[in-house]
């Protein structure tokens, strides 16, 4: 019930649609959920996007736009001299220089140790179900305490997904999966009724307040960052685009973005971009 109100009073202060809900009324709108659903809220404007449809996507407008993706590892950044230097010894020039290294912004090597990110990995696994075409055992995103279960008109059915703090552990284990399967069957009985087709993990990046990290590094000249995207990098993305562009055009930030520069975490030599 707490959960519920959480979510319930972030609605509304977002200004989202939501209503509260007894357990019979969720029934009349999924009548697949179990009993086992005593209360909810719906908030009728929640959306979803497949990240795997997409990053393609995005990837084919930019190189469309005229960009140049090289796929390497890049093993060091000189940001003074405008650098890139990758694993298999080519190097990269660049203007300016935007690093966006997920879990990995705070590893060594990578940046100098005074602008290494205070990111750490989260590890979220996840499951992929296969329903029937056409006969997919709800209609809309459902939400609990500790799973989410998305439908997909394909019959594509996501369940998610963990949050575990343990490293750069990337093992799908038996217990995620037995927790997952086991939260998300008490609220929708016909989920077992599924294929199970995938299962994955991955690592989200997190920052010490769980807030984005975005802005420069090194004064207004220096290399752009995004990271601490943590659960949300793909909801983000509108806005962090948004940013960037601010950025590379060298005007105001939006007023969002402003309060999550890197220089929050008190580290020297560190300036956010707001003109
Ligand atoms: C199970 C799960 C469910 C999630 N669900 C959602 C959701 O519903 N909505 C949402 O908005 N977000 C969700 N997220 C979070 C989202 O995936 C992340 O916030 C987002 O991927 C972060 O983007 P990023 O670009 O910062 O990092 P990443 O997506 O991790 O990308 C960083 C990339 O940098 C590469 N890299 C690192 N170091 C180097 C190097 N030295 N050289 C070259 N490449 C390098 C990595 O290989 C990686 O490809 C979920 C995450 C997980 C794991």
């Amino acid at each position: 019930a707490a959960e519920l109100g959480r979510r319930a009073d972030l609605h509304a202060r977002s200004s989202l649609q939501a209503e509260t809900l007894l357990g019979s009324e969720c029934r009349r709108l999924e009548p697949g959920l179990g009993t086992a659903v005593t209360a909810g809220f719906s908030a009728p404007l929640e959306a979803e996007v497949d990240p795997r449809a997409l990053l393609p996507a995005i990837s084919a407008a930019a190189e469309s736009a005229g960009a140049r993706i090289v796929s390497a590892e890049v093993s060091e950044i000189d940001s003074g001299a405008g650098v890139a230097r990758l694993a298999d010894g080519r190097t990269l020039a660049a203007g300016r220089v935007a690093i966006c290294a997920g879990a990995w912004a705070g590893s060594d090597g990578l940046l100098l140790p005074q602008q290494r990110l205070p990111v750490r990995p989260v590890k979220g696994e996840i499951l992929r179900l296969r329903a029937e075409p056409g006969h997919l055992p709800c209609e809309r995103i459902i939400v609990g305490e500790r799973f989410y279960i998305v439908p997909r008109a394909g019959g594509e059915v996501v369940l998610g997904a963990t949050s575990e703090e343990g490293g750069f552990d990337m093992r799908v284990t038996a217990g995620a999966v037995h927790e997952l399967l086991r939260e998300a069957y008490r609220a929708l009985p016909e989920l077992a009724e599924l294929e199970l087709v995938e299962t994955a993990a991955g690592l989200r990046p997190g920052s010490p307040d769980n807030a984005p990290i975005f802005g420069t590094l090194e004064g207004t000249a220096g290399p752009i960052v995004a990271a601490g995207l943590y659960r949300n990098g793909i909801l983000l993305a509108p806005l962090l685009a948004a940013g960037f562009d601010a950025l590379f055009a060298s005007r105001e930030l939006p007023a969002e973005l402003i309060p999550l520069g890197p220089e929050r975490f008190d580290r020297p030599g560190r300036v956010r971009q707001v003109q």
